[in-house]
């Protein structure tokens, strides 16, 4: 188990490479650095939480507006979303367009977040933005609730 999600972070850690590649955007180490943590840890960690975790695998505590940059960057880059309930940030598992609507589905009891992107629903607001003339920037819906292992 633990094997197979080292492999999954490595596949989308080499993802995000390439992303950046294509896009001319560079993943500097620091970068690099927390998109590493928060795909490692699978689930949202707000800025004081990857503050400490950079300091306990540097042993240096970085400035808070290193780490605010360095998010600005992988959220720029489509590489990591940010949730608004939370005021946390959490590692994109998809790879998709940025203009992709997405769901995150966030289990109040342990914090789990799963992310989908699903077709059909885009299209629903695509013919509700054509509608009003509404040109959306971005669409991200975040729906509260439990998991499937904190409801049973
Ligand atoms: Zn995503
Ligand atoms: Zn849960």
């Amino acid at each position: 188990m633990q094997q197979m999600r080292t492999k999954q972070t490595k596949g989308t850690l080499a993802a995000a490479e390439d992303r950046c590649r294509r896009e001319g955007a560079k993943l500097t180490p620091a970068r690099r650095q927390i998109l590493e943590i928060l795909m490692e840890e699978g689930r949202p960690l707000g800025a004081y939480d990857l503050i400490e975790r950079v300091a306990a695998a540097t042993g240096k505590h970085p400035a808070p507006i290193s780490i605010y940059r360095a998010l600005d960057f992988l959220l720029e880059n489509g590489l990591v979303h940010r949730l608004a309930s939370r005021n946390a940030y959490l590692a994109c598992a998809h790879g998709h367009e940025e203009k992709d609507p997405v769901v995150f589905l966030i289990c109040e009891k342990c914090g789990a977040v799963t992310e989908a992107t699903p077709k059909a629903l885009g299209r629903d607001l695509a013919s509700l933005a054509a509608e009003e003339g509404f040109k959306p920037r971005a669409q991200i819906m975040e729906i509260a609730g439990l998991c499937r292992a904190c409801s049973e």
